[in-house]
């Protein structure tokens, strides 16, 4: 019986990123990244979905209710990514989706330009984990830190190869939510993700 679990872990690669991105969490509370934010979170919120999953959707920060639930994109806007997931033809257990910065700044303000690089050698090692083909960046921090010097309004929906990697830029769900001629145009750019991700298999 022990043999067995031990052979488990060790060979099914699904428990290994699970592992490796619990330790990884645990990295970041034990290094202390971004004290004060750590301070007035009311915890880390690593990610959520599938662990092998091609595509990945990175945020910018946690918000209130993902704060009090610990999992990324379950208030308002991720309502609306939800949605988007299934006219897509994509479930949430298909994708798996994280934040650059993984604790929610106070009442929701702009994630610091220092909070941002605080994280970023744990959103590297969370790429190295996960092993994504498909990047795809919700809003403005979220393409600035993969995508630098570009314009949202003028590359929005059009894939970037980057070395192996697919880079998607997409509107923050948020901002469609607020803006009517938005939420179309980020539907119809969502809905390009099943093609790249043919294209690219
Ligand atoms: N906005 C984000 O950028 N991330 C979340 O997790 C929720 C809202």
């Amino acid at each position: 019986m022990l043999q067995n679990n031990l052979t488990e872990g060790l060979y099914n690669p699904l428990n290994k990123k699970e592992e490796a991105l619990s330790q990884l969490a645990a990295d970041i509370v034990n290094s202390n990244v971004c004290p004060e934010l750590a301070q007035s979170a009311k915890q880390l919120v690593m990610g959520d979905g599938n662990v092998n999953a091609d595509v990945i959707f990175i945020g910018e920060a946690p918000g209130k209710k993902e704060d009090e639930l610990g999992i990324p994109f379950v208030g308002a806007a991720g309502k609306f990514l939800d949605e988007m997931l299934l006219e897509a033809n994509l479930k949430r257990s298909d994708v798996y989706i994280t934040n650059i910065v993984k604790y929610r700044p106070p009442n929701n303000r702009d994630p610091l330009p220092e909070e941002k690089e605080a994280f970023t050698p744990y959103l590297d090692k969370q790429l190295e984990i996960i092993e994504p083909k498909i990047i795809v960046t919700l809003g403005r921090h979220s393409m600035e830190h993969f995508l630098p010097g570009m314009k949202i309004s003028q590359v929005h929906g059009q894939p970037k190869r980057k070395e192996e990697i697919v880079y998607l830029p997409l509107y923050h769900p948020a901002a469609a939510l607020y803006n009517g001629g938005l939420r179309q145009t980020l539907v119809d750019d969502f809905k390009k993700i099943p093609n790249i991700l043919s294209q690219i298999n």
